[in-house]
């Protein structure tokens, strides 16, 4: 029986548990309300203090950010652009954006992003026939880095600049070294499920201080310096707003509390689950420290004796909301004619795979109600 008197449980919801009501009422009370203005301006500062990057643009999203990043990289119609396959189609719709065609590479069972030999693979045979791809877009997924020292081995020995889309890995690290630092230029996310939230935003990163600082230009409709409105170029209206922004400085300054957290209840899972045969969690590669934005589990039903699609349908049952594993971009209708290389192994991962709940907001009981649930759909042994 719908048990939808109990309290709906989300994936990852926002969960506001720092200053940002009193950052937030400051940017209203200054007059600052919309784009840019000084909590824009301490958001970059702070993101640079956090992860060691030189510079920072703060966007209106993680989107945006991807799209301006490949921009600055001289892509367009004709060209390719590797990117992971298994990803929220963002990664791979800002490619399109631009008339280039995305090249999906599967990903290695270690940390189910990019796999790195397919990656040489690709490259190498591109090399052969004189038609590098002009980028690399390498996703950090579900928390946890790709294989970066690997990846970018490869894509610099071929020439190909990588942009990291670490939307859903601020907080994580690679070899003690942070998510989004790994390309020529990091992307970040504050979309309302992630880790930190500005309810809509992003944040393009880099070392280089003339592409942050071009990102800034394009993201202001690429007005030129005049009195007058000039434009020699197209812009775009891809600012962050001062207002979200405060938002913004209010939950980074709580991202240790939340990877904390969101780690506790990946243990939790752990723990509830240890005995119950067939079921998995995505694996923590021994490269880094992921920011357990999700907790993902591979169930086999052979195993297990359900699917991951009837588990979901339990938990929806009982308003919880779980979630599949992204769909492989190369499954997409919209990029079924693309190129790829491999799939087999996104393939697998999207049929077993289930994202629960892991708000940091969730209470013990609602992770022991989730748990039971879980545990009664096993019928192996
Ligand atoms: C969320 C996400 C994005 C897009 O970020 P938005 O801020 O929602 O535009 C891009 N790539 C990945 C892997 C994401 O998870």
């Amino acid at each position: 029986m719908p048990s939808m008197d109990k309290k709906r449980i989300y994936l990852s919801p926002p969960h506001l548990d720092g200053a940002e009501r009193e950052l937030l009422l400051q940017a209203f009370d200054s007059n600052w309300i919309t784009t840019l203005g000084p909590q824009v301006n301490e958001f970059e500062r702070e993101i640079c203090a956090r992860t060691g990057v030189g510079y920072a643009a703060a966007l209106s999203s993680g989107t945006a950010a991807l799209h301006l990043a490949l921009l600055m990289l001289g892509v367009g119609p004709g060209d390719e652009v590797v990117c992971s396959d298994l990803t929220f189609s963002a990664s791979a719709n800002a490619i399109a954006y631009l008339g280039a065609a995305p090249v999906f590479v599967d990903s290695e069972r270690k940390s189910w992003n990019i796999d790195p030999e397919l990656l040489a693979e690709e490259l190498g045979e591109k090399a052969r026939k004189g038609r590098l791809p002009k980028a690399a877009v390498i996703v950090d997924l579900y928390g946890q880095c790709a294989d970066h020292d690997r990846i970018g081995e490869t894509c610099r020995s071929f020439g190909v600049p990588v942009v990291e889309d670490a939307a859903e890995a601020l907080g994580a690290t690679y070899r003690g070294r942070p998510a989004g630092r790994f390309g020529v230029m990091g992307v970040y996310s504050f979309n309302g499920n992630k880790i930190i939230t500005t309810s809509g935003g992003g944040m393009l990163v880099s070392d280089d201080e003339g592409l942050v600082r071009r990102a800034k230009f394009l993201a202001t409709q690429a007005r030129d310096p005049a009195p007058h409105y000039q434009h020699s170029e197209i812009g775009y209206n891809y600012r962050l707003s001062n207002l979200l922004a405060a938002l913004g400085r209010g939950q980074l300054a709580r991202l240790d509390a939340k990877v904390a957290r969101r780690k506790e209840i990946n243990g939790i899972y752990r723990r509830a689950f240890a005995d119950l045969p067939g079921l998995e969690f995505l694996p923590a590669a021994d490269f880094g420290a992921p920011n357990y934005w999700l907790t993902v589990v591979l169930i086999t039903p052979a195993l297990f004796g359900a699917d991951r699609e009837a588990v979901r349908l339990a938990l929806e049952a009982a308003n919880i909301e779980a979630r599949p594993v992204w769909k492989p971009m190369h499954m997409q209708p919209v990029f079924r004619s693309c190129p790829r290389r491999g799939g087999a192994v996104s393939e697998d991962l999207f049929a077993r795979g289930l994202c629960l709940p892991s708000g940091g907001g969730m209470s013990g009981e609602d992770i022991e109600r989730i748990a039971a649930i879980i545990r009664g759909c096993c019928q192996g042994r």
